[in-house]
């Protein structure tokens, strides 16, 4: 599309992921562009609207973030801050008559969640969840051969997902808070194997047991957990296996065990990095090699291909709250000992 034709994009929290990965993933979309920052940090802002050629007018900060209703350029508010503002700054850009896109986890309960999904559907505006291993080539490459049949019945899930917190890191602090970060590792990294749990099989957790654990001495897990193990029984009898954590080293992987043959991503949901291998009975498992897009880009071209077509995103608002109500749901049954029905 040429730059008139493309779909303008603000987006909200000029922290690590929009600095690193979305910002300068907009060079390789050809149907979004950014057009507008909101930032609480102004010179910040003056110097990312500069590099990436935003207007002066395209510059707003928390308190007058409302006034993106004014500014017809932008069609798509993208929700990039702390987990407990994700509600707040979705249901203002609605009410500015914008469509969202929002990071994961979406919120930081299914409650708030229903209330964005209302909120997007009182106005009449789109809201999508950015689960970018859901436009990311390998991921959807699983999908395909699993819904295909080439794996034969699913028996079985694997996926742990955890990294190493680091308090000095900015970008860490809020999320050692529970009043910002809502939960521990399983809101932040432990969400991507709980979306893929679910994305690959198909189906919704029916039954969930899980446990968590936290060095007590460790003073980064004073208010958030630190590692969860959880297990879901989904309705054809597959069973998940799950792990996350802020202690571990840093490890995206997953394997889809079937009836017929065994699919393993090691790392499955990496930013740069993305490995496969297929292993049938009788055959050595063998490496699948496709090629890598740019999923952030991919994940931006959608949202903007289904504002001007007036589609529904691939990840709606009620993706995020199913994977709100799974983590409820993991955490519940950690805290009681018991099995949870979803
Ligand atoms: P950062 O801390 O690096 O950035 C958050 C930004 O939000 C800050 O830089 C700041 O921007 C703004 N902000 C506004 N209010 C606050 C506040 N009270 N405390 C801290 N920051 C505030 O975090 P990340 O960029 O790592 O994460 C942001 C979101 O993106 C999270 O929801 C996270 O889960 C998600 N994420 C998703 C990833 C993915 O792969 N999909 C990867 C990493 C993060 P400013 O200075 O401009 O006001």
């Amino acid at each position: 599309l040429s730059p008139e034709e493309r779909v303008g994009f603000a987006v909200v929290g000029l922290g690590k992921f929009a600095l690193n990965q979305i910002l300068p993933s907009f060079a390789f979309c050809r149907q979004a562009k950014l057009v507008s920052l909101v930032s609480g940090d102004a010179a910040k802002a003056r110097e990312v609207a500069r590099q990436y050629g935003v207007p002066e007018s395209g510059i707003h900060d928390y308190a007058n973030y409302d006034r993106i209703a004014d500014d017809p350029a932008i069609q798509v508010v993208y929700v990039i801050l702390p987990n407990a503002l994700h509600a707040e700054y979705t249901q203002r850009a609605f009410r500015a008559g914008k469509h969202v896109l929002c990071e994961k986890p979406m919120a930081v309960s299914s409650a708030e969640a229903r209330e964005m999904i209302a909120a997007g559907r009182a106005a009449g505006r789109k809201l999508m969840v950015a689960y970018r291993a859901q436009y990311e080539t390998f991921n959807r490459k699983a999908i395909e051969m699993i819904r295909e049949g080439e794996l034969g019945k699913l028996r079985l899930i694997t996926s742990d997902h955890g990294r190493p917190a680091k308090p000095e890191e900015p970008a860490d602090q809020w999320r050692l808070q529970r009043a910002l970060a809502g939960g521990g590792s399983l809101f932040d990294v432990g969400i991507y194997a709980v979306n893929a749990m679910r994305y690959l099989s198909g189906e919704e957790p029916e039954e969930v047991m899980a446990m968590t654990q936290s060095d007590p001495d460790d003073p980064r897990f004073r208010e958030v957990e630190d590692r969860t193990t959880w297990q879901f029984r989904m309705p054809s009898g597959l069973l998940c296996n799950g792990s996350t954590s802020y202690s571990y080293f840093e490890t995206k992987r997953l394997s889809v065990l079937g009836t017929d043959a065994a699919l393993r991503m090691d790392p499955a949901t990496d930013y740069d990095l993305r490995r496969m291998w297929v292993s049938r009975e009788g055959e050595r498992e063998a490496e699948l090699l496709l090629p890598m897009n740019n999923q952030f880009a991919a994940g931006l071209d959608h949202m903007a291909e289904c504002v001007r077509e007036n589609r529904d995103p691939r990840t709606p608002g009620e993706e995020g709250l199913r994977d709100m109500l799974a983590m409820e749901a993991i955490y519940e049954a950690a805290r009681t000992g018991r099995t949870v029905r979803v």
